[in-house]
């Protein structure tokens, strides 16, 4: 740990590192105990200005949306392989920064690698089209950049939600400011490192950090951002969009979910009872597409409640980097308690604890942000553990009896991200998958996606979509020329 605790990141601004204006550096901590094992620049609004003026000039000035769509995509090639060959490195500090499995922290890295590759693939299809016009005229569409792209990422997946939209901009020719998290912002300026390293030119990638309030909206707040991605909670999306409509910007945002989980008797119980765990208790539950709210139809309520808590009994906690953890700590103390007290108030509203509901205070995880994996039933429908996200390793329960019931109960919420399908009958699935109010649905299995497959989020959940190849269009604009080809004389 010894060289760890010297490891300084600063921001990453015009291919150069620096610490920023104020020169304030601030402790990073790892949640599985609280000490500092790194330390981060803090930026301020005028890092901001400065990260928005160095990215438009590298976006006028550099050949990166100009050049042949090809060129970006062999960058963002050997920017997907050297990601690949650091694979471990990077794994662990996310691990020690945000506190999941190393198994986990592997899995986020490898997907950073498909999502560049994916990309990559499309830098050179941004297209345009020809379309009929009348008489002697010809028409065509450009896809140009639109310019400096901000993108703004939350700190339960660190650099995979970065990556998730900055490899498109960068695809379809933008340059790019992305402000990770202030809690996880270490993977961002390795990145930086790597895509310098990987030919992409000064000015075209920067990374600043510092607090959302301040930074987060100098980088909006300003003519020179021409998009914002974000990913995170609906109130901070609200507020973005807010100031983005100011500057009529478009926006895309990722928000948060309350997932239902609905499991029809017909189910292999074993696989969904895995599923279920899974879905809610992987990276801790800090996601926003958790399966949170299982419902469950009475029949097999009893059965599969059991299984689910002895999947829930029989996770390995402890600190991410250690071999053969199941459930590292929460990202914060912070976290920690907002979920806890999500459980004390299901328990005040009538709810029961099936299992969990505590901090993992035997040692050595007394110091770290551990709660396990909980698990309440007969929390009334009304209750804030089931209608807000907890954003923890904590599921609610209801049960159904009738189709229809299990319906209501699914769309009764104001989020509409992900949903889940537990059966063996092809017309229920496909029926439940048309009336899900979500942007996405999984049937038989726990929530899984791929670079290729759009991530949407309706409702509350979100604006826009991220991922597919229809992704690259929120960061092109569509021109359209039209030429008259006459030779001014009028046809007879
Ligand atoms: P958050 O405040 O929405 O933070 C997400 C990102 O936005 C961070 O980079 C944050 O920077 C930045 N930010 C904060 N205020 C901003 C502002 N006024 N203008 C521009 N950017 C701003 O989320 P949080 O406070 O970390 O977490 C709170 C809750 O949000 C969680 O408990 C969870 O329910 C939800 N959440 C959802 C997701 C998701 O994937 N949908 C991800 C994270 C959190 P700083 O880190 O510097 O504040
Ligand atoms: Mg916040």
């Amino acid at each position: 740990m010894a060289a760890e605790a010297e490891t300084s990141f600063d921001l990453f601004i015009g291919g150069k590192e620096a610490p920023g204006t104020r020169g304030e550096r601030r402790s990073v901590l790892d949640p599985a105990t609280n000490e500092p094992f790194a330390r981060a620049a803090v930026g301020v609004r005028e890092d901001a200005h400065a990260a928005l003026e160095v990215a438009e000039r590298a976006f006028r000035e550099s050949n990166w949306a100009a050049d042949d769509g090809a060129r970006r995509a062999k960058v963002l090639i050997r920017l997907a392989a050297l990601v690949e060959s650091h694979q471990d490195a990077l794994a662990r500090l996310e691990t020690l920064n945000m506190g999941k499995p190393l198994r986990e922290s592997r899995g986020d890295i490898g997907y950073v690698v498909r999502t560049l590759e994916y990309f990559a693939g499309l830098a050179d299809k941004v297209e345009g089209e020809t379309i009929p016009v009348p008489g002697a005229r010809f028409d065509y569409t450009i896809s140009e950049p639109l310019g400096v792209t901000v993108h703004i990422a939350p700190w339960n997946y660190p650099l995979l939600l970065a990556v998730r939209s900055v490899a498109p901009a960068l695809a379809a020719g933008n340059s790019v400011v992305l402000k990770p998290a202030s809690l996880t912002p270490l993977t961002a300026v390795a990145f930086a490192r790597f895509a310098k390293e990987a030919g992409v030119p000064d000015g075209i990638f920067n990374v600043i950090l510092g607090s959302g309030a301040e930074v987060g909206e100098a980088l909006v707040d300003d003519d020179r951002c021409r998009s914002v991605t974000f990913t995170g909670s609906g109130e901070v999306g609200s507020r973005i969009a807010e100031l983005a409509a100011r500057r009529r910007v478009p926006v895309t945002l990722e928000l948060g979910g309350k997932g239902p989980v609905v499991v029809f008797p017909d189910a292999d119980l074993e696989r969904a009872a895995k599923g279920i765990g899974y879905g809610i208790f992987q990276n801790a539950g800090q996601m926003c597409w958790a399966a949170s709210r299982l419902i469950v139809h009475e029949s097999i309520r009893t059965e599969l409640l059991d299984r689910v808590r002895s999947i829930a009994e029989s996770l390995k906690l402890g600190p991410g980097t250690m071999e053969g953890v199941e459930m590292g700590p929460l990202v914060s103390p912070d976290q920690a308690a907002r979920v806890l007290d999500y459980v004390q108030d299901a328990v005040a509203s009538g709810g029961r604890i099936l299992t969990g509901g505590t901090r993992a205070s035997e040692p050595p995880l007394a110091s770290g942000n551990f709660v396990r994996p909980t698990v309440l039933v007969d929390v009334p429908s009304s209750s804030r553990a089931v209608r807000e996200e907890i954003f923890g390793p904590v599921l609610t329960t209801a049960t159904f009896s009738e189709l229809e019931e299990a319906l209501r109960l699914a769309n009764d919420t104001t989020y509409g991200l992900l949903g889940t399908v537990w059966t063996r009958d092809l017309s229920t699935a496909h029926s439940f998958a048309r009336r899900l109010e979500c942007g996405m649905v999984v049937v038989n299995e726990a929530p899984i996606t791929y670079p290729q497959a759009p991530f949407a989020g309706t409702k509350g959940s979100g604006v826009g979509f991220e991922q597919g190849r229809r992704a690259v269009e929120a960061y092109t604009r569509r021109k359209n020329v039209l030429v008259n080809l006459g030779t001014g004389k009028r046809r007879a």
